[in-house]
């Protein structure tokens, strides 16, 4: 008798085990991103779906939007009631669709996903994504009108861009200058930007703005590229020369004095100024500087040892490298006192690879100055220095030969020709003007949107 108690008992037990787990009452969970989607066109949205129970059975999910209901995924999976889902364990539920298909209205709209599970219960987890669809593009004004810039040159553009524009700047080829608000046209943005020295002529610098859907609105810039005689240099390297530069630089590199110098000649310059650039993105957002820039005083600028100069190394009687010099080459006497050329806060004081122990300033609106190949710094990140403040002394540490100041400017990370920024009048007459209040002759009301 005992032992069809026990059967019983255990089959009562099992079949309990059995009624609970297919009764559990368990939703299952859906994950996505919490965050407000804005959307443009197209669109991927992804959930990750899981049941701890019984296993997903079905899917659902659907635009709603104005009213209507758009469905855009019934997903049933593999399973039955008696044994729950084939395969357990969270699946990852993707839908894409363009909003402009569906003809949705610009404004709020909602991803809605819904699971349900193979218990008997049928439980149902739901979850919404807010939308925003925003299927129009930025609306763009530019108030600059025909502008000269020189190659390797500087210039600003001042522009309107309304609230639904969440960035914007200058595109110039593949480098973005983020813009300012500007300092005395309310509603308005001015960016600085750099032609490069060695850009395309078709180059058309453009006021670029794009809002939080992807929505993106290009209007080129009316501008007319200024050329300039290209000077070349020739640098012939010797080996102590190497040698020493070498030891004083990276002397953990391994090979002859010529391949050790032409990888600090050609990979550090790179990542020095990939550094620059990544130190760059922060400006302050307000102008500091005022008029011309300081040259080192007492010394000469010659046009071979300018910016942009097409420098060929040779060692022997081979050409080994070829580089571009993207600064000015400042001779004084040895260890001259090195005036900061601008008001400015310094945000890098220290040595950086071919340039030696060097200086960086912040001027603001993305202008930066550099001065490299200092014997002797003597300011630290964060001073706040006025124009004529002793930063350092010049030397010969880095890739230089005698003693000398290498000054270079940048506009948001990128070199620009340092001549531009020496000459107030070059700032009066480019500058300046893209900073004031509004001009008599311009109208304050652009006539009306352009899009492109
Ligand atoms: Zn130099």
């Amino acid at each position: 008798m005992r032992w069809m108690w026990i059967v019983l008992v255990a089959v009562a037990g099992g079949l309990t085990g059995y009624l609970v787990t297919r009764f559990e009452g368990s939703e299952p969970t859906i994950a996505t991103s919490a965050e407000t989607v804005y959307v443009g066109g197209e669109h991927r949205h992804v959930f990750e779906i899981d049941d701890e129970g019984t296993g997903v059975e079905r899917v659902e999910i659907r635009l709603e939007a104005d009213g209507h209901s758009y469905p855009l995924m019934d997903e049933r999976f593999a399973g039955n009631l008696l044994t729950g889902a084939s395969e357990k364990g969270s699946r990852s539920v993707e839908v894409a669709f363009d909003v402009e298909e569906f003809g949705l209205p610009d404004g709020p709209a909602r991803l809605v996903a819904e699971a349900s599970d193979f218990s008997w219960r049928g439980n149902v987890a739901s979850v919404g994504v807010e939308l925003v669809v925003d299927t129009r593009s930025p609306r763009v004004s530019v108030l600059t009108g025909l502008t000269y810039v020189a190659r390797g040159g500087s210039e600003a553009a001042v522009y309107r861009a309304d609230d639904d524009a969440w960035h914007s700047g200058i595109q110039v080829g593949e480098r973005f200058y983020a813009s300012f608000p500007h300092p005395e046209l309310e509603g308005y943005r001015v960016a600085l930007y750099g032609l490069p020295h060695d850009a395309d002529p078709n180059t058309r610098p453009a006021v670029l703005a794009r809002d939080r859907a992807g929505n993106e609105t290009r209007i080129a810039l009316t501008t007319r590229i200024v050329d300039k005689p290209l000077y070349s240099d020739r640098i012939r390297l010797d080996e102590p020369f190497m040698a020493r530069k070498v030891a004083e630089i990276d002397p953990d590199l391994d090979g002859s004095p010529l391949e050790a110098y032409l990888q600090i000649n050609g990979s550090l310059r790179a990542r020095n100024a990939e550094r620059l650039r990544e130190l760059c993105r922060e400006s302050s957002p307000e102008r500091l500087w005022e008029g011309a820039f300081l040259q080192l005083p007492n010394s000469a600028t010659r046009r071979a040892i300018g910016f942009g100069v097409r420098r060929t190394y040779t060692f022997g009687d081979r050409i080994v490298d070829r580089q571009t010099h993207l600064g000015l080459d400042l001779a004084s006497t040895a260890r001259a006192p090195v005036p900061a050329s601008n008001h400015g806060r310094v945000v890098l004081a220290e040595n950086l690879g071919i340039y030696g122990k060097t200086v960086v300033l912040d001027h603001g609106l993305g202008v930066f100055s550099l001065y490299a190949h200092l014997s002797e710094i003597l300011v630290s990140p964060g001073d706040a220095l006025s124009k004529g403040d002793v930063l350092g002394r010049t030397g010969t540490t880095g890739l230089a030969g005698g003693d000398h100041l290498h000054f270079s400017m940048l506009v948001q990370g990128h070199f620009v020709d340092p001549l531009e920024w020496l000459d107030g009048r070059w700032i009066a007459d480019h500058i300046e003007p893209k900073l004031q209040g509004p001009p008599a002759e311009a109208s304050m009301d652009p006539s009306g949107p352009r899009q492109g």
